[in-house]
């Protein structure tokens, strides 16, 4: 092998390349902040370089083929013979504030197994418990998300909380509610 061939695109020239294609309007992420930040969720942990199209399918280690993940992120993402996916992919799941995009897809998740979006549940619960002001299940949300907290944790190995921990979180919150209003959910 030559030492070219032995030199590993940088993140560096990765941002150069993508940020003359790729609007940052588009993405969780501001050009400028790319080298420190995963492209799709925005996160500053566990980041690593990720090939597009993988090495397995003939992916080359050049800025083309080159993006930087977080690990969830990177566990996640397509592995195809196609550049336009990786993106496609990354683009779907743009947010605009880097602290809410998991907190976000912990929202889908809940949707996802209890058939009701979260803002549709505290809707439910102000509404059997007779509570007109929001703020008042808000700041109660607030106090009990302490305790959800501490009956929750991360797994061996992984530096947060994922999709489906956070849905729990968000649960235990609205039993507990429901518990303390005297009223079922559902
Ligand atoms: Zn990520």
């Amino acid at each position: 092998m030559s030492e070219r061939a032995k030199i590993k695109t940088t993140i560096k020239q990765a941002v150069e390349y993508w940020s003359n294609l790729i609007d940052e309007c588009d993405l969780s992420v501001d050009w400028a902040e790319a080298d420190t930040h995963c492209w799709r969720c925005g996160c500053e942990k566990n980041l690593q370089r990720c090939h597009i199209i993988p090495h397995a399918l003939g992916g080359e280690d050049s800025p083309e083929n080159i993006v930087l993940l977080c690990g969830r992120c990177h566990a996640e993402g397509p592995n195809v013979r196609d550049t336009s996916i990786m993106w496609d992919w990354i683009k779907a799941y743009k947010v605009p504030f880097y602290e809410t995009f998991w907190i976000i897809q912990g929202q889908k998740e809940y949707e996802f197994i209890y058939k009701k979006s979260v803002l549709q549940e505290i809707k439910d619960i102000s509404a059997k418990a007779n509570i007109e002001d929001k703020n008042v299940i808000i700041d109660k949300f607030k106090s009990l998300y302490d305790g959800a907290m501490k009956n929750a944790s991360i797994h061996y190995g992984q530096p947060y909380f994922n999709t489906a921990t956070i849905a729990g979180i968000y649960r235990m919150i609205f039993n507990q509610l429901c518990k303390e209003f005297n009223i079922s959910l559902g």
